[in-house]
């Protein structure tokens, strides 16, 4: 096919359309709102809610294949386009992934470590809380580490439960890690998987600030996340793009955190320095042609910019190692990824601004 419809109209879809056309492709993005960012790079742009079945078919009829770049995309609109043409990576990645309890049952299905996690659906299930110290998050719905609260005891659990409105929840124990990495893994119509090489992660206040490759880690520890993500991959069955953000914990053992079954911000230094991007990748995957080459073009860290930050970008503009990436949006709201820019250099990086552990 050479149309290419794309479910949501944020930063991710705006970044695929861009890689889509590249290769010549076309790209058509469902979203509800007025001006998606992702449809201004666009051919096309079908308005509707997730749950417009009358838009949804509008939209499917006009393109080959259909993709999303978010994971919350309801599945009621996935299943409508996939009476009209592929949906990938389909409509299991998405039941996984929207809900923490599941996405975490079946990883360990899959054999992959996770931390000590249990449900907290119930007073009853407080009392009998043993993941402590932990988190408390919301199975649903959450992102950038909202609807999460760190607790020590039960008592803490049953007021952080009560703050999240008595919603289910997962309770996972906390990991003390020593670092944060993600495996982002390709899968082909073939079948063919390909992992990206593996960035570590720098988070502060629940947001990822910076991706550095390589990640220096220990071979060893490398094979284990990246042998995770492609038996997730495979375990999904999934055509296309997936995620699987991961802890290293200080012994070394290797513990998924979660999975999005879409490009992800921790794979934007892929863009820069990468001899694939990740958005290339996907949609090489979903037009069943070969994937790319993964190899590592030089030694790469990206910075999100994040709400006021970007507005500091005219300086990158002359730092010749610095590939600045904005993204459209018209309000820089705090804790808004506004851009990020990708310091690639066949050397020495200059030292971080802004990555801390937690
Ligand atoms: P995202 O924006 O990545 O989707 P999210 O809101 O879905 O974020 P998580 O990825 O589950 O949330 O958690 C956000 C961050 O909080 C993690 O990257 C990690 O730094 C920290 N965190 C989450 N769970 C744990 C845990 N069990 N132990 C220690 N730290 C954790
Ligand atoms: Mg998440
Ligand atoms: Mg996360």
């Amino acid at each position: 096919g050479s149309t290419i419809g794309i479910l949501g109209g944020g930063q991710l879809g705006r970044m695929t359309a861009l890689a889509a056309a590249r290769l010549g492709y076309r790209c058509i993005v469902y979203a509800p709102d007025e001006d998606p960012i992702a449809a201004l790079v666009c051919a096309g742009h079908v308005r509707g809610a997730y749950d417009d079945v009358e838009a949804l078919a509008r939209f499917a009829a006009q393109v080959d294949v259909v993709t999303y770049e978010f994971e919350n995309v309801p599945e009621g609109a996935v299943l409508e386009c996939e009476k009209l043409k592929p949906v990938r990576p389909g409509v299991k990645p998405i039941h996984f992934a929207q809900h923490r309890l599941r996405e975490k049952d079946f990883l360990r299905k899959l054999g992959i470590g996770t931390a000590d996690y249990q449900p907290i659906r119930s007073e009853a299930d407080i009392a009998a809380a043993t993941a402590l110290p932990g988190i408390l998050k919301t199975c649903t719905e959450g992102y950038d580490g909202k609807g999460q609260a760190r607790v020590t005891d039960r008592a803490g659990l049953a007021a952080a439960w009560d703050k999240l409105g008595r919603r289910e929840c997962i309770l996972e124990a906390m990991v003390d890690f020593e670092c944060e990495v993600s495996a982002i893994v390709a899968r082909g119509l073939d079948g063919a998987t390909r992992c990206f090489p593996i960035g570590i992660n720098g988070h502060r206040d629940g947001i990822l600030r910076t991706t550095t490759v390589p990640s220096g880690l220990p071979a060893a520890t490398l094979a284990t996340a990246e042998r995770f993500g492609i038996e997730l991959a495979q375990g999904l069955n999934l055509v296309g793009l997936v995620a699987l953000e991961m802890f290293v914990t200080k012994d070394g053992r290797v513990l998924a955190n979660e999975m999005a079954p879409r490009p992800h911000n921790s794979g934007h230094w892929t863009m820069d320095a990468c001899a694939t991007s990740q958005f290339e990748q996907l949609v090489r995957a979903i037009c069943g042609l070969p994937l790319g080459p993964v190899d590592v073009l030089a030694p790469s860290r990206m910075e999100n910019l994040i709400g006021d930050e970007a507005n500091g970008w005219p300086r990158y503009l002359a730092e010749p190692t610095a590939r600045l990436h904005l993204y459209g949006k018209a309000e820089a709201r705090p804790g808004r990824k506004m851009g990020h820019v990708t310091y690639v250099l066949p050397g020495v990086l200059p030292p971080s601004s802004g990555s801390s552990r937690t």
